[in-house]
């Protein structure tokens, strides 16, 4: 596996292309290791880059606390055969760096961590201009950034294709995260409760489509309204609860197809986010 720390090294091409840039912020679990594997489908070798990206935290946010494990990280990367890793400094990453606005600033995550996309916008720009990947994969659990970064490519026109990884979660069905690790295994069984209330919301949607024919039919607010009770009352606090055109994060229009179901809530302190993507087409 080849591992680089800084730019100079980065100059002399270490890695072999055609390659996939896979940017993650470490403390790495099956949910990483999946974005490896989904670069190799493609043809693609996964390059992995760690680095935990102060832009992207709010004043309140975990930056001090999030975890960072890099002599575990890189023992399974190289267990899994990762063909490159990429740790930059700190200092030569944000140095120069070029700060960009995201799109969607008023959507979703966006809203309650204000500065949260630029902040990633502008370090994977510069991670894309210091590495020169042919491909980037992205998981969608992170279904915002996902739309934002594709955005990116697109705007800078990169030739850099794009990949997406599924969500990968536990038996429960809690959605991998770093951040599970702030709570106790009762906690993240807890936890996966939010999982359930997705998918309850995903059969609502999908029955009563199955009968109307057209989503403008389905009274998605008062489905959206319920579930907040629903769910607040089994003590997460809700941040959002959306039920969207998966496109364009706009409300949902008879020829949205792609529904997406998307959550942040916190709990036990932790702000938790998950998602489902209900396609329609195949009911029409
Ligand atoms: P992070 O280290 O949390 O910044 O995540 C790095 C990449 O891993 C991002 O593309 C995430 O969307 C992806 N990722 C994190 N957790 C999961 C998961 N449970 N399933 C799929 N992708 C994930």
């Amino acid at each position: 596996m080849i591992v680089v720390k800084s730019l100079e090294e980065l100059s002399n091409n270490p890695f072999t292309s055609p390659f996939a840039l896979v940017p993650t912020m470490g403390n790495l679990h099956e949910g990483h290791i999946n974005l490896l594997e989904i670069a190799r489908e493609k043809n693609f070798l996964p390059v992995v880059s760690i680095f935990v990206n102060p832009l992207q935290f709010g004043p309140n946010e975990d930056l001090d606390k999030y975890p960072r494990t890099l002599d575990n990280d890189l023992e399974i990367l190289e267990k899994n055969n990762c063909h490159g890793v990429f740790i930059p400094q700190e200092n030569e990453i944000l140095k120069n760096i070029e700060p960009l606005e995201a799109p969607f600033a008023d959507k979703l995550c966006a809203k309650s961590r204000p500065g949260h996309f630029n902040g990633v916008i502008s370090i994977v720009n510069k991670l894309f201009q210091v590495t020169n990947p042919q491909a980037c994969v992205f998981g969608m659990k992170d279904f915002q950034q996902q739309l934002i970064i594709r955005h990116l490519i697109k705007t800078k026109q990169y030739e850099i294709q794009f990949l997406s990884a599924p969500v990968v979660r536990d038996t429960n069905g809690l959605a991998l995260s770093s951040r599970n690790n702030y709570l106790t295994s009762k906690e993240r069984t807890e936890a996966s409760k939010v999982f359930k209330f997705l998918s309850e919301i995903q059969e609502e949607i999908k029955l009563s489509f199955k009968k109307q024919k057209k989503i403008l039919l389905i009274d998605l607010d008062t489905i959206k309204d319920n579930y907040v009770q629903i769910i607040e009352n089994k003590g997460f606090k809700i941040d959002y609860l959306e039920i969207l055109d998966s496109k364009t994060l706009e409300i949902c229009q008879n020829n949205s197809t792609k529904i997406l179901i998307a959550i942040a809530v916190f709990y036990k302190q932790v702000r938790l986010i998950d998602n489902l993507v209900l396609d329609l087409s195949s009911f029409s």
